[in-house]
C-alpha cells in the first residue's frame, strides 16, 4: 500500500470508521464502570443498540402503567398528587394572612 493508497482508503473509510476522530453522533449512555457509552447512537436517537437505542417503550396501556410504576419512588411529585396539595391549600383560602405580606 502507497502513501496515496493509504488516503484514499482512509478517506473512503471515513463514515464507517468508529476512532476517536468519528464524526457521528456517540452513544450518552453511563457505563458501570462510570464513563460513557463510545458506541455510536442509532440514528435520530442519543443511545446505542445495546442501551435502548432501538427501545419505542410500551405500546400498550398496560405497558404503560408498569413503565411509570416501576419509575416511581415515592409518588410525592406525581401530577395527581400535586393537584390534590394544589387543591387543599385552595380549599383552606391559601397562606394565612399573618404569612402572606399583605397583612
Ligand atoms: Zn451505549
Amino acid at each position: 500500500m502507497n502513501q496515496a493508497n493509504h488516503a484514499a482508503l482512509t478517506e473512503a473509510g471515513l463514515a464507517t470508521r468508529f476512532g476517536a476522530d468519528w464524526p457521528g453522533r456517540r452513544c450518552l449512555a453511563k457505563t458501570r464502570a462510570g464513563g460513557a457509552c463510545q458506541n455510536p447512537a442509532i440514528k435520530d436517537r442519543s443511545r446505542c443498540k445495546l442501551h435502548g437505542g432501538k427501545s419505542t417503550g410500551p405500546r400498550t396501556e398496560e405497558g404503560k402503567a408498569r413503565s411509570i410504576a416501576a419509575h416511581t419512588k415515592h409518588g410525592r411529585r406525581s401530577r395527581e398528587h400535586v393537584e390534590k396539595v394544589r387543591r387543599s391549600m385552595l380549599n383552606c383560602g391559601g397562606l394565612p394572612t399573618s404569612l402572606s405580606g399583605t397583612g
